[in-house]
């Protein structure tokens, strides 16, 4: 049985005094929420004291981004070790808004994936399609490239200790949430491409939903069984919405 998990990716937003409401208001919305994995992916500056904030709480924290060096000469940077050192769990790799704006291919995505590792952290690796390479039929090409770079650089066992989240590029910040049946259909292929190489390690892997996924759709997302959570960006800058997909996902793991 795969814990559900809820990671919210802040992106570059937030300030001190808004993260520590936010926390505060999360913390009383999460109060008795268990049977679900909970994590918050704040901005770099923002994650030691998040940490610190969260320190008696079970909700996890994340970086959005890591280097693939572990140190040196990368002026702007953060490297993997740094985040586990402050008390990262996790790290996301491979966002879509990485990847077009900073130009991640896979085989960079597949480095910062196994840099992460290294470092104790658990990657939460971002594969997803774009609107027009949906509509020329290309999901799983698209998602099977992002895929296999990382399986071929770090070994079908390394995802005993990372996480996928599906993420349709075109529902990403725009309120188009992927139906239920859409998102379904790429996480069963999702898993049984990891299948076709560790029929174990596929089936404990879990695999998020994340593209406008938010409270009042959390529910029909969640109750396919290859879906095992989300990866929630705006939704989560709001504690009920967030919450709401918690509750949604504890019940679904039930
Ligand atoms: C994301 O950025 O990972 C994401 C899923 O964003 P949103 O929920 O806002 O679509």
């Amino acid at each position: 049985m795969r814990k559900p998990l809820v990671a919210g990716n802040w992106k570059m937003n937030g300030s001190r005094d808004a993260n520590r409401e936010l926390l505060s208001a999360l913390q009383a919305e999460l109060a008795g929420v268990d049977s679900v994995d909970l994590a918050v992916c704040p901005p770099a500056v923002y994650l030691a004291e998040v940490v610190d904030t969260l320190s008696a709480s079970p909700i996890a924290v994340g970086g959005q981004d890591c280097s693939d060096q572990a140190s040196g000469a990368y002026t702007g940077e953060v490297a993997a070790p740094m985040l586990r050192e402050i008390g990262c769990r996790y790290v996301i790799v491979g966002h879509s808004e990485r990847r077009e704006r900073q130009n991640e291919d896979s085989v960079w995505v597949a480095a910062k994936y196994q840099a992460a590792q290294a470092a104790g952290l658990v990657p939460i690796l971002c594969v997803g399609e774009q609107k027009e390479e949906r509509e020329a039929g290309r999901t799983e090409a698209v998602v099977s490239e992002q895929l296999d770079a990382v399986l071929d650089a770090a070994g079908v066992e390394s995802f005993d200790h990372a996480v996928i989240a599906y993420e349709p590029v075109w529902a990403i910040g725009t309120g188009l949430t992927a139906t239920p049946e859409q998102a379904a259909e790429v996480h069963a292929f999702i898993r049984n491409r990891v299948a076709a190489r560790d029929p174990r390690v596929a089936a404990d892997l879990r695999i998020l939903y994340g593209g406008s996924m938010k409270a009042d759709n959390a529910a029909g997302l969640l109750a396919h069984d290859d879906i095992d959570g989300g990866l929630v960006g705006g939704a989560s800058l709001d504690a009920a919405n967030f919450a709401g997909i918690a509750r949604a996902a504890a019940g679904a793991g039930e």
